[in-house]
């Protein structure tokens, strides 16, 4: 099956879908910390709608999919979920983004449902730090949730670590430490201007990734090395006798637009061509709208959104961390 290209010349193999807007953190660079409204239970897209909308996505020729949102391990039946999943034919990998909280319990059920991998966010490794970042996670559980996916042989794991300044990057060589020391590919990822409490800060707050990769090299021999999964925007080292590896992801201070090759499906059901862009195509309305079981016709609806998304795709953003008010996102909407 050919891939969908869009007019810029970009094959389109991989959809990020968010399932859900709720989740058991509140990340400073993500969520406000005051009560906030959720979407209610029936503007989010029916687990049924989702399995659809990525049947049609496999046929145009996407062949990686990954679950993330808010917190998908909270939404309930996400066992099953995965389960319908894994029965789409040509749909290669199944990926999935956590805090890692839940995975104590369901690592072992969702590698048997089907799951390939899951990537697993980890911005400390200090407990009263972790619990401040996340406003009341726990690191402890978060680690045991790491242990759990290594068990369960969710491979290969990639932690994601967005680096703020004057909060964690002070802990990069822990962070380096722990890839030496257990199988896990650490990702050092460019914060972005989501999260109001940022908005004000956000450019001290800011810390280049090639910034961290310069102090490194002083140290450490970084070798560049390919990992089998890893066709997205990091790019990988690893340090002679490491078990694990590091990835720099400079999300905004070198796009990666030219090599794009996503679109995303929010919780909402909007599907959005570029996470910095509020173009998007309310592809839920459009099933809703059309009011029939008829098959034929909800896969027309399904392909003709996708394409129409795909179409609008932007070349790029032009997004630094020069930022303005006009570029701030709401991460926990669209999914990270
Ligand atoms: N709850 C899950 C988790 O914690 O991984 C999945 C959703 S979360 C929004 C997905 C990823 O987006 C996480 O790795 C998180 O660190 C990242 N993320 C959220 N806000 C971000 C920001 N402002 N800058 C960079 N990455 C961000």
């Amino acid at each position: 099956m050919n891939k969908p290209i869009d007019n810029f010349g970009r094959k389109i193999s991989y959809l990020r879908v968010s399932i859900t807007d709720r989740c058991n953190y509140r990340c400073i660079y993500c969520k406000p910390e005051e009560q906030f409204e959720f979407i209610p239970h029936e503007e989010i897209l029916r687990y049924e709608e989702i399995v659809e909308i990525i049947e049609e996505a496999v046929n145009l020729g996407v062949t990686k999919v990954r679950i993330t949102g808010g917190e998908p391990l909270v939404r309930e039946g996400i066992v099953d979920f995965i389960r319908h999943l894994r029965k789409i034919n040509k749909l290669e990998d199944i990926s999935l983004t956590t805090n890692g909280f839940f995975l104590p319990e369901y690592a072992e059920k969702l590698k048997d449902a089907g799951l390939n991998r899951v990537n697993i966010s980890l911005d400390s490794l200090q407990e009263e730090k972790y619990t401040k970042i996340t406003r009341g996670g726990s690191l402890e559980k978060t680690l045991k949730g790491i242990d759990s996916a290594l068990k369960a042989g969710l491979l290969p794991i990639k932690i994601n670590t967005v680096l703020i300044r004057g909060i964690n990057d002070d802990e990069v060589e822990d962070f380096v430490r722990l890839a030496l020391e257990r199988p896990l590919n650490i990702r050092f990822i460019e914060f972005m201007p989501s999260g109001e409490e940022v908005i004000n800060e956000f450019e001290n707050k800011f810390i280049s990734v090639q910034e961290i990769k310069k102090k490194l090299t002083k140290k450490y021999l970084l070798n560049p090395i390919k990992i089998s999964t890893a066709n997205g925007p990091a790019k990988y080292y690893q340090i002679k006798g490491s078990q694990g590896t590091i990835g720099f992801i400079t999300a905004l201070s070198q796009h990666f637009c030219k090599t794009c090759n996503r679109i995303r499906l929010t919780s909402e059901g909007k599907l959005r061509p570029c996470l910095f862009s509020n173009k998007e195509v309310d592809i839920k309305q459009s099933i809703r709208n059309a009011k029939t079981d008829d098959k034929i016709i909800r896969s027309k609806i399904i392909r003709n959104n996708i394409e129409e998304a795909i179409i609008i795709k932007p070349e790029g953003h032009k997004l630094n961390k020069k930022f303005s008010n006009r570029d701030f996102f709401k991460m926990s909407e669209i999914g990270g």
